[in-house]
């Protein structure tokens, strides 16, 4: 088997030889700890028909573990300098193709059936570039693209907010957003020393699965998102508060919230954060009608 990209000396080589600096900017902490490559690759359930998505494919670590245990892997990289280094470190792998992109711009759909045509099962693993980890994993749910799930690296802080329970001071609208489309879960805590450079915050790798329908049935989908972000404008405040300040003005608002409020079963003394997902469901149903 060649020799792995993600360990400190091969790295440093690797950085060296092409004269490499990293971009703060870009989000470049690059992984040099394989164990840890290994245990992300784990948690994705890869088969030898699989195909692998990843964002920010860096010097080519995590690419090299997934290009050994699945059967394509495509993944988009925004920087240019990496192409030749990329070229070269992977140039081993006849499984892999590297998209010059920022994922963000990026035809994924077109992508996807361009790149995998027939396959069965894809999975997005990645070390998400932290400045831009929520827009990517939402642009995957939104545009509800044909994979089995996502397993990435990401702020621990972030992590937190993705999988937490109502009741908890980290619920909020990221979190129903996410899980509305995946069932997620905070499988890793990852210390700071397996980066180069070392990133100023914790990280964690969270496994999203897919689910087959969303987690509630609702009449409006960008409503039922309009009212979870309302009632989390300002946590400290009442779940009528909010809806008051934040829904748009009109006659006896006030009166149709509270009656809303009351159809779902939710006192309005209560916070945003105590609600369940089911609840948040019922209420936007409720309010549509005054407020579409
Ligand atoms: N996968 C490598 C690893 O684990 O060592 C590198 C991960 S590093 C945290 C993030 C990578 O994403 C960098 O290579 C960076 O250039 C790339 N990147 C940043 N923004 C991007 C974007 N919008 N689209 C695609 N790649 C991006």
């Amino acid at each position: 088997m060649n020799k792995d990209i993600a360990t400190p000396i091969r790295t440093k080589a690797i950085l060296d030889k092409h004269g490499f600096s990293f971009k703060k900017s870009l989000g470049q902490n690059f992984l040099i700890d394989t164990n840890i490559l290994n245990r992300i690759v784990d948690f994705a359930e890869l088969t030898e028909e699989s195909g692998a998505i990843e964002i920010g494919p860096g010097i080519g670590a995590l690419t090299e573990q997934l290009a050994r245990r699945s059967k394509k892997v495509v993944a988009f990289e925004i920087d240019q300098r990496l192409l030749p280094i990329l070229n070269d470190t992977l140039q081993p792998y006849d499984n892999v193709k590297i998209i010059h992109q920022d994922v963000l711009k990026a035809d994924l759909s077109e992508v996807l059936q361009s790149e995998f045509g027939t396959f069965k099962d894809l999975m997005v693993v990645a070390n998400l570039p932290y400045y831009v980890t929520t827009p990517i994993i939402m642009k995957f749910l939104e545009e509800r693209l044909p994979v089995r799930g996502i397993v990435v690296m990401l702020q621990k802080e972030v992590a937190d907010r993705i999988s937490a329970k109502p009741g908890t001071k980290e619920y909020g609208s990221l979190s129903i957003a996410i899980q509305y489309y995946t069932k997620a879960e905070t499988v890793m805590i990852v210390p700071k020393t397996v980066f180069v450079p070392q990133p100023n915050v914790d990280s964690a790798v969270i496994r999203l699965t897919m689910r087959t329908e969303p987690a509630v049935q609702v009449k409006n989908e960008d409503f039922f998102f309009t009212i979870t972000r309302a009632s989390f404008a300002q946590r400290r405040k009442t779940i009528l508060n909010n809806l008051v300040n934040q829904l748009p003005d009109g006659k006896e608002k006030k009166d149709h919230i509270l009656e809303a409020l009351s159809e779902s079963g939710i006192d309005p003394g209560r916070r945003g954060e105590t609600l369940s997902i089911p609840e948040f469901a019922k209420l936007s149903d409720s309010l549509l009608v005054h407020f579409q």
